[in-house]
């Protein structure tokens, strides 16, 4: 696991500190996307400021992309693809109203867009707000 967090650091050009590390098993560990906060419950001690440096550096390296929640929080998640990050590697995600979790609707990828001359895109959001099916289970239910 150790060497394999390495390995990984290393093909994406980022020496491997403690930190970086510590973020890194964090995100892996997660079965959705997270945001700031949730990181900074996962990782206490680790202040938030030294997680938000570590974020930025993932998001630069293409170890993670971001997109805004249903709240306009972002959230991270680690990107699927070895190289750079690639488009098809990102999908629409659907944010549940009721419990407040992004879900990665990993088999619809996002739309390809031609966007007109001179318009260079950063990053993309798509997100569908609702009710997720367990939330919709627990209302039928009341
Ligand atoms: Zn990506
Ligand atoms: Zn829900
Ligand atoms: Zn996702």
């Amino acid at each position: 696991m150790e060497q394999d967090i390495e390995s990984y650091f290393e093909q994406k050009g980022v020496k491997p500190t403690a930190n970086r590390i510590l973020v890194l098993k964090a995100l892996r560990g997660e079965e959705h996307p997270v945001t700031l906060t949730d990181l900074e419950l996962t990782l206490s001690p680790m202040d938030k400021s030294s997680i938000f440096r570590v974020l930025t550096l993932f998001l630069e390296q293409d170890i993670v992309h971001a997109f805004e929640d249903g709240r306009g929080l972002l959230n991270y998640e680690l990107c699927g693809s070895e190289g750079p990050c690639d488009r098809r590697d990102e999908h629409i995600h659907f944010y549940c109203e009721s419990c407040r979790q992004s879900f990665c609707m990993e088999d619809l990828p996002l739309p390809e867009m031609e966007l007109p001359e001179g318009y260079t895109p950063h990053s993309l959001s798509f997100v569908i707000k609702g009710e997720c099916p367990r939330c919709r289970r627990q209302h039928e239910s009341d």
